[in-house]
């Protein structure tokens, strides 16, 4: 079965994000992919990715890949963080977080480490 990874950006990191998927298309069609809603539908239209849309990060996304972690089913989490500014669902970006530290889940936060991951994850 096809390894489960989610692909998540804050709104000034989803270009950045789409960029990526776009460059790694190819290595990126191998694996199930989930996404928060937004980044999900500009993965879907802007790479071509095959993507399961969750809800938006803001409105319970984030939440929904908590709990896939907590459970199990989530085996990488690329997570494009918006370094610059606050946000209001901080508390959301901080439980995703945490989660994923807590379950020891390959986590990428910019584009070396997604190019680390990915590459971890063809290997293992
Ligand atoms: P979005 O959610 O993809 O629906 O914009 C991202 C987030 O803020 O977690």
């Amino acid at each position: 079965m096809a390894k489960r990874i989610a692909l998540v950006a804050h709104d000034a990191r989803k270009e950045i994000i789409v960029e990526w998927a776009r460059e790694n298309a190819t290595q990126l069609a191998g694996f199930s992919i989930c996404a928060t809603g937004t980044t999900g539908g500009r993965l879907q239209a802007e790479a071509g990715l095959e993507v399961e849309r969750l809800l938006s990060g803001p409105l319970g996304g984030d939440a929904q890949l908590g709990a896939m972690i907590a459970e199990g089913r989530l085996d990488a989490l690329f997570f494009f963080i918006d370094p610059l500014s606050a946000l209001p669902h901080d508390v959301d970006v901080k439980s995703l977080l945490r989660l994923a530290i807590l379950y020891d889940t390959p986590l990428a936060i910019n584009k070396a480490t997604a190019d680390a991951v990915l590459s971890h994850l063809a290997q293992a």
